[in-house]
């Protein structure tokens, strides 16, 4: 089979697996989950940054996934202050890639404000810059460090419609287009950011984009949960991609996605690990599927396993700037793997998407395409799982941040 992409991550965020499941707010949501996140946010270090990243992309590499897009937005020390190398912390995300072998696009993503009306509060200060231009110099700087790697690519992000406003927003889409590089942006996600977004400029955000000419075929809309018609056929028109994150959106209550309309539309979809609450690139692209099920009361709503598959694959890549470098990574199933004893050859790649575990993978691509010479990846594999926990606790008292 071949490789995996996983196109929206937030590595560091692999600490708060299980930790956030206890019930710790009267009424829990996204919101008092991100209070709990950024409680996180403000502790880590650049080594923290690279312990939990290695970890997390270790898991992924062993369940199968080729290639993970790592939406980068803590930037800065605690205090707001660039390191001395501005850097610091993305580079500490791909040196974590590096290790574990995995394709890595790393997503420069700008934050500017705490939302419409309102300042930078608690860990928002790490994620900010005062000026956009100071996120496309990192964004060239990265370029120039990283171009002739094999592994790494690059791409530029916009928080939010609520973190960036819209001339910002342009700025960065604008500069993205004419370098040819992916532009993702957390979109229509929470209706609260639905109506903050109505309330500030009159329009949801993925119309607004629409009425500013901000659609493109490089935009990677991640989640669009909450999308009116018009939106759906806004990105269709526009040949931009969607990401869905599904078991984080499951985990953090936001909503069913369009998926069966997403597609008739004509966008490309794809699918990402997000928050990392479950790591599994195969329960990520059922979802797109079995979800709509539940939201339809249908049965193939959506997508079989061979379009599945291709938005794994071909789709992922291509939102990541890694053209067809999905075709060079292949994954090995194990024949003997209880979900796909008894079937023949021929129905696997339903297995796979359908009812199989991470457990499934035998090998990745990252043993195979290549850039890791063979005789060493069975050691590398092994080794690697059993040194990359990070020996910190990530034990926090909960408190309710609303
Ligand atoms: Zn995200």
């Amino acid at each position: 089979m071949h490789g995996l992409a996983t196109a929206h991550s937030h590595a560091f965020q692999r600490a708060l697996r299980g930790r956030t499941q206890r019930r710790a707010t009267a009424a829990g949501s996204f919101w008092s989950w991100r209070g709990l996140m950024y409680d996180l946010a403000e502790k880590l270090d650049p080594d923290d940054v690279f312990q939990l990243s290695r970890w997390a992309f270790l898991e992924l590499a062993l369940g199968g996934t080729t290639a993970v897009g790592e939406f980068h937005y803590v930037h800065h020390q605690p205090d707001g202050t660039p390191y001395p190398n501005r850097l610091e912390l993305a580079e500490a995300v791909i040196a974590a890639a590096h290790e574990v072998g995995i394709r890595l696009c790393l997503i420069r993503t700008a934050y500017v404000r705490g939302g419409y009306n309102q300042p930078l509060a608690s860990a928002q200060i790490r994620f900010a810059d005062t000026a956009v231009e100071d996120v496309l110099h990192d964004v060239d700087e990265l370029q120039r460090r990283y171009s002739a790697d094999p592994l790494i690519t690059i791409g530029v992000a916009a928080h939010s419609i609520r973190a960036v406003p819209l001339a910002q927003v342009a700025t960065l889409s604008g500069y993205a287009q004419e370098s040819g590089l992916p532009f993702h942006m957390h979109l229509a996600e929470q209706r609260q950011e639905l109506a903050e977004c109505r309330a500030e400029y009159g329009r949801p955000p993925v119309a607004l984009l629409a009425d500013h000419g901000l659609l493109t075929p490089n935009l990677v809309a991640v989640h669009a949960t909450h999308l009116e018609d018009e939106e759906v056929a806004a990105l269709g028109a526009a040949g931009a991609m969607v990401c869905l994150c599904r078991t984080t959106e499951r985990d953090l209550g936001d909503g069913l996605p369009r998926t069966a309309d997403l597609l008739s539309a004509g966008v490309r979809l794809c699918v990402g690990v997000d928050s990392h609450a479950v790591s599994d690139t195969f329960e990520e692209l059922r979802a797109v599927e079995l979800d709509e099920r539940s939201r339809t009361e249908r049965r193939h709503a959506a997508a079989e396993a061979a379009e599945l598959l291709r938005m794994g694959g071909e789709w992922g890549y291509a939102a990541l700037g890694m053209g067809e470098a999905w075709a060079e990574d292949k994954i090995i199933l194990n024949p003997h793997d209880p979900a796909l004893v008894g079937l023949g050859e021929a129905w696997a790649d339903e297995a796979a998407i359908f009812a199989a575990s991470p457990a499934l993978c035998k090998r990745c691509g990252w043993l195979t395409s290549g850039l890791w010479p063979k005789e060493n990846t069975s050691n590398k594999r092994w080794r690697g799982r059993d040194t990359a926990v990070p020996s910190k606790s990530w034990d926090y008292e909960k408190k309710d941040r609303g």
